[in-house]
C-alpha cells in the first residue's frame, strides 16, 4: 500500500523515544501541576487542590517508571527493570485513584480497601517478575497475564468513574482520553516482549501506534485535568451566584432568570401557573426578643419547610430579607391554594428545640392564571399581584392565604 508507505514515517517512533518523551513530559507535568497548586491560593482551587496534588504525584511516579525502564533496557529481567514496570503500574494506577478521587463516587473507607486489594496483587506481579529472571518457570506466562489484567482493571476504575454517563463533557473527555492511555499502555507492555513474549505484536504498525497514543495521551492528560478542575472552580462560582448563602435557596436573580423561562412556557402552551408570595409575620419583633441568630434559625427552618412542600418542579426562592416566592407552572388556584394551606400549616406546627415556647406563622398571597404574554413586564405583574394579596393578608389578620381575584 503505497499510501500507508509514504506516510510510515509519521507512524513511526522508537521505543527509546517514546521513553524519553515520556519520562521528560510527565516530569514538566509533575513540576507545572506542583508549582500551579503551590501558587494558586486554596482559596481558589478549593477541593481541587487535592486532587491535583495526587495528579502530579501520580506523573512525578511515572516519570520515574519511564527513566528505569528507559536506563535499565535491554540487559535481560534486571531487579531495576522489574522496579520500573512496578512504578510504571503504581503511576497509572495513582492518577486513577486521583480520577476516582475527583468523581467522588467512592468512600474514603473503600478506596483504602481497594487500595489494599491492588497493592497485594501488584506483589504478586513484582514476584512473578522476578520467576521470569528464572526462564521456562511453567506458571509465570498465565500468572502474568492474570495479574496485569487485574491491574489493568483496578486502573481502568478511575477513567470509567469519571466518563460516567452524567459526567459533564470535560470529565467525559478526560476519562476516555485516560482509559486510551491506559489501553495503548497495555497494548505495548503486551507486545514489547519484555513483559509477554507475544511475537506477531512486536515490530508491527500496532506497536508504534500505540506508543504514539500512549505519548500523545499522557501529554494532553495534563491540559484536560487542569481544565477540568477549572471547570469545578467555575461551577462553585455559579452556585455562589445563584444561591442565599443563610437558606441555599435560590436568590432573587436566578428565580427571574428560571421563572422568565417557565413563564414563557406556560404562555406558549397556554397553561396556567400559579404565584405565591410569602412573608413571616412581624418577623422585626422575633429578631428584637429572642435575637438576630435566633431569627436567623427560623429563616433556615422555614427554607427547610418550603423545600419540603413543594414538587421538584416548582421553582421557589428567597425574595429578600423575609420574604419568599414559589412559582408553580401548570398549576390552578386549587392546587396553589393546596401548597399555601399547607405550608402555613407547616410552619405553625414547627417546633424549635431551643426555644420550645417559641412559635411562627406566615402570611401569603397567591397570584394566578394562564400568561397572555410572555416578557418581562407581564411576569412582574404576576409579582405584584402576588404583594398585592399579601398586603391584604397582613391587613386582614396574618396567618392566612389571600388571592389576589378575592373581592376586597
Ligand atoms: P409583617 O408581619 O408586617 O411582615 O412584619 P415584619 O416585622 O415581619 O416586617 P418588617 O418588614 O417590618 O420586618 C422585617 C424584618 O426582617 C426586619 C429585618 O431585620 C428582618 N430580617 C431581614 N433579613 C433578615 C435576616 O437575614 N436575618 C434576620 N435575623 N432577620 C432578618
Ligand atoms: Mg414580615
Ligand atoms: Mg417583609
Amino acid at each position: 500500500m503505497p499510501v500507508l508507505e509514504t506516510i510510515r514515517p509519521l507512524l513511526h517512533m522508537e521505543a527509546s523515544a517514546a521513553f524519553v518523551m515520556l519520562f521528560w513530559g510527565n516530569l514538566a507535568l509533575f513540576v507545572l501541576v506542583q508549582f500551579y497548586v503551590y501558587v494558586a491560593s486554596s482559596a481558589n482551587l478549593g477541593a481541587n487542590g487535592s486532587f491535583l496534588r495526587r495528579f502530579a504525584i501520580a506523573r512525578g511516579i511515572q516519570a520515574a517508571a519511564w527513566a528505569s525502564l528507559l536506563v535499565f533496557r535491554g540487559d535481560g529481567v534486571s531487579p531495576l527493570l522489574v522496579a520500573g514496570v512496578l512504578l510504571a503500574i503504581a503511576g497509572l494506577y495513582a492518577e486513577s485513584d486521583a480520577l476516582i478521587y475527583v468523581s467522588s463516587l467512592e468512600s474514603g473507607k473503600k478506596r483504602t480497601i481497594r487500595a489494599v486489594a491492588i497493592t497485594l496483587v501488584s506483589m504478586g506481579a513484582a514476584l512473578f517478575g522476578v520467576s521470569r529472571a528464572f526462564a521456562g518457570t511453567r506458571f509465570s506466562g498465565p500468572l502474568a497475564l492474570v495479574a496485569l489484567l487485574f491491574l489493568l482493571f483496578s486502573c481502568f476504575l478511575g477513567p470509567v468513574a469519571l466518563a460516567r454517563p452524567e459526567s459533564s463533557a470535560i470529565r467525559k473527555l478526560v476519562g476516555l482520553s485516560a482509559l486510551a492511555m491506559y489501553l495503548s499502555a497495555a497494548g505495548w507492555a503486551m507486545g514489547s516482549g519484555e513483559l509477554f513474549p507475544v511475537a506477531a505484536f512486536r515490530q508491527s504498525v500496532a506497536q508504534d501506534a500505540f506508543r504514539i497514543f500512549l505519548v500523545i495521551l499522557t501529554l494532553s492528560g495534563g491540559t484536560g485535568v487542569l481544565i477540568l478542575a477549572k471547570e469545578e472552580v467555575d461551577l462553585r462560582i455559579v452556585e455562589l451566584a445563584i444561591r442565599d448563602p443563610l437558606t441555599g435557596l435560590f436568590n432573587r436573580r436566578h428565580f427571574i432568570d428560571r421563572g422568565l423561562a417557565e413563564f414563557a412556557d406556560c404562555q406558549r402552551y397556554g397553561e396556567e401557573m400559579s404565584f405565591i408570595f410569602l412573608d413571616l409575620d412581624r418577623f422585626k419583633k422575633v429578631n428584637d426578643r429572642w435575637g438576630h441568630r435566633f431569627g436567623d434559625t427560623v429563616l433556615m427552618d422555614f427554607a427547610a419547610l418550603l423545600r419540603l412542600g413543594i414538587r421538584p418542579l416548582d421553582l421557589c426562592c428567597r425574595y429578600g430579607g423575609e420574604e419568599f416566592v414559589v412559582l408553580l407552572p401548570r398549576t390552578g388556584r386549587y392546587g396553589a391554594e393546596t401548597v399555601a394551606n399547607r405550608l402555613l400549616e407547616a410552619v405553625r406546627s414547627s417546633k424549635f428545640p431551643e426555644r420550645l415556647d417559641f412559635s411562627y406563622t406566615v402570611s401569603a398571597g397567591v397570584s394566578h392564571g394562564v400568561p397572555q404574554s410572555c416578557g418581562e413586564d407581564a411576569f412582574l405583574e404576576m409579582i405584584s399581584r402576588g404583594d398585592e394579596a399579601l398586603y391584604r393578608a397582613k391587613a386582614a389578620g396574618r396567618d392566612r392565604v389571600v388571592f389576589w381575584e378575592d373581592p376586597v
